[in-house]
């Protein structure tokens, strides 16, 4: 998935990335919902975006250059932190059924949909009609267990996208596609995988109706947040970069 403009948080419409700051921290989503805070990309994030401009826009590849010219050299080549893009990108072109999964489809499709009420958009990666799947591309540090609370799968946290996503597909096309990610890792050599969140599972198919059934659960509370109705309240987390510059002073006692 392509890193997201401010205008893409300031829209009336809501997406899983919107969604998922909600979900983390109301005030730093209102704040970038109201365009007061810009989330800028860390260099993971551009190293994911050039690797989808890479591989499912090539043709985008002078307005990418235009819109982060920081990542090129004066000469116009990559700087070496991104050089390795290219690498991640070979690796995926040895790989005929991702490759294929990746290019031959419609890219970039944004699609919306109403979804408990709200109007939601959704930029799919690549859509494909004819075989009533939808392929999104993951830029990841890794593809083995990732420490979350848990260990869990590298693709876990984005269940939430897919349910998203694939009932966005159900709404334009009349029928749910198939959510399927293909993953590519930043690391040196890079790996790649492939995840199917097939119906055919009633496991899978269970899971992705819950995300909805969240969604249908909280986004009454966030959409009175995002109108004011409703006090949107700081995580205060110290790992979270709106409440570090905006949380005031605290004097507390020590604990143990
Ligand atoms: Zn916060």
């Amino acid at each position: 998935m392509t890193e997201q403009p401010a205008s893409y948080f300031t829209d009336s419409r809501m997406s899983n990335s919107e969604l998922r700051l909600w979900r983390q921290c109301p005030a730093k989503a209102k704040a970038v919902h109201e365009g007061r805070w810009t989330i800028e990309p860390t260099d993971a994030m551009l190293l994911g975006s050039l690797v989808d401009i890479i591989v499912t826009q090539p043709e985008q590849m002078d307005a990418f250059k235009a819109e982060n010219p920081d990542i090129f050299t004066q000469k116009g080549e990559l700087r070496a932190t991104f050089k390795h893009a290219e690498v991640m990108v070979e690796r995926l072109k040895r790989e005929p059924v991702a490759w294929n999964m990746l290019t031959w489809g419609e890219p970039q499709k944004m699609l919306t949909g109403e979804i408990a009420k709200v109007e939601f958009k959704g930029l799919l990666d690549v859509v494909h009609p004819g075989k009533r799947i939808f392929v999104d591309l993951k830029t990841t540090r890794t593809l083995g267990d990732v420490y979350n609370d848990g260990w869990e799968k590298w693709y876990n946290r984005y269940w939430t996208q897919m349910a998203i996503y694939r009932e966005l597909t159900r709404q334009t096309y009349g029928e749910a596609f198939e959510p399927v990610i293909v993953g590519v890792s930043s690391e040196k050599p890079p790996g790649v995988d492939g995840v199917a969140f097939s119906s055919r599972s009633q496991m899978i198919e269970d899971r992705l109706q819950m995300e909805l059934r969240f969604i249908e659960e909280d986004i009454e509370q966030i959409m009175a947040m995002r109108t004011g109705e409703a006090e949107a309240e700081p995580c205060s987390l110290p790992t979270c970069d709106y409440c570090r510059e905006t949380a005031g002073f605290d004097l507390k006692l020590a604990e143990m």
